[in-house]
């Protein structure tokens, strides 16, 4: 078996979900190119910790972390099961920090709103690990490598967030990219193609861009994660390559045939 592609989803607003777009039409063409996974791991930009927690439900209930949105969006149950097996070896992978199963934990909509247009049977069941606040970029590096073992047991491990992400500046009715935005996407996209991850970890000292599109970094990380599990001469391919205002929806996969 070869090992499972990765990806990066950026995920922007939580219509994308169940609306019909170019970026939810991307995403349920990824999830019919892929492989078939076993399982998902899924780091999501919506579950913030203290600690590293990993859900362990049998049956995780869809979360619907937003406000202001139609009924039809908090209607949505994505009914796809968890994985008590996968959460525990998740636990066991990881080195050098204690990882705290959580059964209680649903799926919240970093994870459901990618993952229902890319497998709607919901028949792939799902794990969330939570990103623990206030650790440095190189942190969750270096704890997403812990993982590189879930690709040779036939895991999809997916980050959803995104890579310029700043609601204090955007503007739903004036999708203008910020040029700031333009150039910080622009900017990452070129570190990722070329293989340099070293000042992506440490994005907070990449200059004034850096500081607008990551104005708090749980959008951000989940991409560390995703990079972190790139192996020695596997390619990226960038899909979703736009900016709406000060959002950026760039995606990418990595490893796919
Ligand atoms: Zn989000």
């Amino acid at each position: 078996m070869s090992a499972m592609p990765i990806a990066f989803i950026g995920h922007g607003s939580p219509m994308n979900a169940i609306e019909d777009n170019e970026f939810r039409r991307e995403w349920q063409s990824l999830g019919r190119r892929l492989p078939r996974p076993k399982a998902i791991l899924c780091i999501s930009a919506h579950w913030e910790t203290r600690g590293v927690y990993v859900s362990a439900g049998e049956q995780p209930e869809t979360i619907h972390d937003f406000h202001g949105f139609p009924k039809a969006l908090f209607d949505v149950r994505y009914r796809a099961s968890g994985s008590p097996e996968l959460a525990r070896r998740v636990a066991e992978l990881i080195d050098g920090t204690r990882v705290h199963l959580d059964a209680e934990r649903g799926l919240d909509h970093g994870a459901w709103g990618v993952l229902q247009p890319m497998y709607p049977e919901a028949d792939i069941p799902i794990v969330q690990l939570s990103l623990s606040g206030l650790q440095p970029g190189a942190w969750h590096y270096d704890l997403a490598r812990d993982l590189a073992p879930l690709r040779d047991e036939g895991v999809l491990i997916v980050g959803s967030g995104n890579i310029v992400h700043n609601l204090r500046v955007f503007r739903f009715n004036d999708p203008t990219p910020k040029d700031w935005a333009l150039r910080f996407d622009e900017e990452v996209a070129e570190r990722i193609a070329d293989g340099h991850h070293e000042g992506l970890l440490g994005y907070e000292t990449l200059g004034p861009d850096a500081l607008l599109s990551i104005p708090t970094p749980e959008h951000y990380l989940p991409l560390l994660y995703i990079l972190a599990l790139q192996r020695e001469g596997e390619t990226v391919s960038f899909f979703n390559a736009s900016v709406m205002s000060s959002i950026s929806m760039r995606s990418l996969v990595i490893g796919a045939p």
